[in-house]
């Protein structure tokens, strides 16, 4: 408790000492969302257009994505357009960073945040469905950051990337969706040493969440797991922070914190109480 208490005193004291979120930083910056059709995506894109963003969205539904956008600019976006495309084509990754380059006339922040439906509950061994979901959670996402290097290279921009407490421990009935998470965190992880390493003035963002209340999400854990799930809108004010004041890390709800700092302490009884937190007959 004691060592517990410390810490939080000390990490609160660091993130006082830091600089301020200011949302007026965000008037008329170019930013990109990712799977903003619907759950965090969506209130990412709504929070961005309240603070004047020029915002480019995309996800697979054009008729959902309209309706997105329309709201954007009734909220004060400076702009606001779509691109329909789906993450599992090879080629779309590109042409919706193309596109966005093109209408913003550059990029500030790319938002990677979409992820494919997969199944949840013991795992079916269904391998061909763990190649698909990496193509739309893990390989896009690299396709997009690579392309859009060189546009962020020229603004001080960000790339945030929206992940999971799946991509940092291992956790039952999701293991696809959990494999692209940690594949994200090694790879972005990673690339945020190597541009620190060349001096780059670009950040990467790596956003570690719990449960949030999104339709989707709720869906999938209902009758699994019975933990309280955190708003949707909050984390996505808490993405869009974490990227303006160009943070390596942010994790929400505060929980997910401590569950990643401790993770590999006692490992024979975090496994116990993982596999017990789940309602599950064989
Ligand atoms: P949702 O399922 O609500 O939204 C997913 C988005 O991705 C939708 O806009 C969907 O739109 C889009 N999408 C789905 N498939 C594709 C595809 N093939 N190509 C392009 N876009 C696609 O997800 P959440 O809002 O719940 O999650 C958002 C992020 O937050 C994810 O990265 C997730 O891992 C992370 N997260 C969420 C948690 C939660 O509890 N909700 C917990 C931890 C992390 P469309 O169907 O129109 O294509």
């Amino acid at each position: 408790i004691f060592l517990f208490g410390s810490l939080s005193a000390a990490l609160i004291a660091l993130q006082w000492s830091g600089p301020t979120f200011s949302e007026e930083s965000l008037k008329g910056m170019r930013v990109l969302v990712t799977g903003a059709s619907t759950g965090i995506g969506e209130q990412v894109a709504y929070h961005y257009a309240r603070m004047g963003a020029q915002i480019v969205i995309t996800a697979r539904r054009e008729h959902v994505l309209k309706e997105v956008v329309k709201k954007c600019l009734d909220l004060g976006a400076q702009k606001a357009l779509y691109i329909a495309a789906d993450m599992a084509e090879i080629s779309d990754a590109g042409r919706v960073v193309e596109f966005a380059e093109k209408q913003l006339d550059g990029l500030d922040y790319l938002v990677l945040n979409h992820i494919g439906p997969s199944p949840y509950g013991m795992w079916d061994g269904d391998v061909d469905h763990v190649q698909w979901l990496m193509q739309v959670n893990f390989h896009s996402y690299v396709k997009m950051a690579v392309k859009a290097l060189p546009a962020l290279e020229k603004t001080n921009g960000s790339i945030i990337v929206v992940s999971s407490l799946n991509g940092k421990m291992c956790l039952p009935f999701a293991l696809p969706y959990t494999a692209t998470k940690f594949a994200l965190d090694g790879f972005f992880g990673s690339l945020q040493h190597e541009l620190a390493m060349k001096h780059s003035n670009i950040t990467v963002t790596i956003c570690t969440l719990g449960l949030i209340d999104t339709e989707s999400a709720m869906e999938k854990i209902k009758g699994y797991i019975d933990i309280p799930a955190y708003p949707a809108h909050e984390a996505a004010y808490q993405i869009i922070k974490a990227g303006a004041l160009h943070q390596n890390e942010v994790f929400y709800p505060w929980y997910t914190y401590y569950y990643t700092l401790i993770r590999d302490w006692f490992p024979y009884y975090r496994d116990q109480v993982i596999r017990t937190s789940y309602n599950y007959q064989p």
